[in-house]
């Protein structure tokens, strides 16, 4: 072989192998296409919440090669989600659509709209409240809204366990919510410290002085036991005594009080004398009922004690007496049964009545009380018709029994002339200005059954209150505002 030759050769195979990568390169040039690609990311089934807005989880598109793959440029997707009814639960399609220049493709994705969330509970919650130890949560309210139901707040329900207060919701799709919220516990009231006649009192010269008070905590219950008492009384020396009473509940809560007590001559009888003209009594006969409670609260704004003259009529609102006396008010008897046909039949029939209403006082409050007022008052004369001479029989053995009858010199008319709280309010505060100037405290007579005369009494201790007056409690020596017996 001469080199001629070789150099021949080694042309043919090169120009040879290079028309080989031309027929190559040409061939995938005639089957390269150029398109747009969708990628859904391999997600092509969304599940939507009804009635909560649409989210698309997202796509992406390019222009390339379906060869030369290596060239790629962003193209630009609509979103088609118009089909989708988030209002009807069922199976939706969202079409994409990619551009580049004159190309286009199409995707889709299969959406179900469906409920599978339970409703949204928002519990509210006041700034500083708080829950007295040992007492049930008192609820500060809540929210639920259901993206299908909407408002389902009636649905929801609480049950208290362990300091926490845990709520349950479930939506007409069978779905559960749960919430729940620690309750703060604490105690930043004192005792309630009540003391019984009040926080001016007459004892007698040479008699027995009785302190009674009571001190109870809306934590820690009854802790008369407690109770500290600086001061004593000397009933063998006429004078002004002066009583603190401190008592500290578990949590060093501290409540204190005062009471004024005058020794003095025990008066023959009481004529309104020992009060002066300056002394409202307020009396309620007949309860206690559905307003007692309202009115209890209304006495306590103003911390006037008042007497309640007490019947067995609504036995439902028994325990009304034992509040009234743990507010520091006085309990007394007026009657079991108010049947005027039946108590008034003899004077055995009297006390029978008087004894069980007093029962009742002695379960409620732990003792009897000695103080009554007769029904119809003492000046009753429909007490004739069933027995003569029965209210001068019952005077004379209450006095032997150590019991003290009262009766009132301030009418309110709620009995039966109006049904107008204005009116009561006018006779109430007319008849106390008259009794007044004429030198009488006075016992003012009001029916805790009637909501109008309850309704007047906020009025009334506001008019007293700025006219000078003071509110007391009857006691055995206070004014009896006795009427005269006709019977
Ligand atoms: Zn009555």
């Amino acid at each position: 072989m001469n080199k001629h030759k070789q150099t021949n050769t080694l042309t043919i195979v090169l120009v040879s192998f290079l028309a080989v990568i031309l027929v190559v390169f040409a061939g995938l040039f005639v089957f390269n296409r150029w398109e747009v690609v969708i990628d859904l990311h391999e997600i092509n089934e969304v599940h939507a919440q009804y009635g909560l807005p649409y989210e698309d989880p997202g796509v992406e598109a390019k222009y390339t090669g379906s060869i030369f793959k290596f060239y790629k440029k962003k193209a630009d997707v609509t979103i088609d989600s118009s089909q989708v009814n988030l209002k009807k639960m069922g199976e939706y399609t969202v079409t994409y659509t990619a551009k580049y220049k004159d190309k286009t493709a199409k995707a889709t994705r299969k959406v179900i709209v469906e409920d599978t969330i339970g409703p949204d509970i928002q519990l509210n919650s006041t700034p500083d409240a708080y829950t007295v130890y040992n007492h049930p949560y008192e609820e500060e309210g809540f929210q639920a809204i259901d993206n299908y139901d909407g408002d389902v707040t009636d649905k929801v329900q609480s049950k208290e366990s362990n300091g926490y207060v845990y709520y349950t919701a479930t939506d007409s799709n069978g779905n559960t919510s749960t919430a729940k919220r620690k309750i703060t516990y604490d105690d930043r009231k004192g005792p309630l410290l009540s003391l019984s006649g009040g926080e001016e009192v007459n004892a007698f010269y040479g008699e027995e002085y009785k302190d009674e008070y009571t001190a109870i905590d809306d934590c820690d219950g009854d802790i008369t036991s407690q109770v500290t008492v600086e001061g004593s009384v000397d009933t063998n020396t006429k004078g002004d005594y002066e009583l603190k009473y401190t008592v500290t509940d578990a949590h060093g809560n501290t409540s204190t009080a005062v009471r004024k007590v005058h020794v003095i001559d025990k008066p023959a009888y009481n004529d309104g004398s020992m009060e002066g003209p300056k002394v409202i009594y307020l009396t309620f006969d007949d309860g206690p009922y559905k307003y007692t409670d309202q009115l209890l609260d209304i006495l306590d704004k103003y911390n006037v004690k008042a007497t309640f003259f007490t019947t067995s009529a609504y036995p439902d609102y028994a325990y009304c007496i034992k509040e009234e006396a743990q507010r520091g008010h006085t309990v007394a008897v007026h009657t079991a049964t108010h049947n005027y046909s039946k108590l008034y039949a003899s004077t055995d029939a009297y006390w029978a009545d008087f004894d069980q209403q007093n029962a009742v006082i002695e379960q409620q409050t732990g003792s009897k009380s000695k103080l009554f007022r007769f029904p119809g008052g003492s000046s009753n004369t429909v007490s004739r018709n069933y027995c003569r001479g029965v209210v001068s029989q019952i005077t004379q053995q209450s006095r032997e029994k150590g019991y003290v009858y009262f009766d009132w010199n301030v009418s309110s008319g709620d009995a039966g002339e109006t049904s107008s709280s204005d009116v009561v309010f006018n006779n109430v505060t007319s008849q106390v200005a008259a009794n007044s100037q004429h030198g009488k405290p006075s016992v003012v007579l009001q029916h805790d059954i009637k909501d109008f005369s309850v309704n007047a009494v906020e009025r009334i201790i506001q008019w007293g209150l700025e006219n000078g007056y003071s509110f007391k409690p009857l006691t055995e020596y206070s004014f009896t505002a006795h009427h005269g017996i006709a019977n």
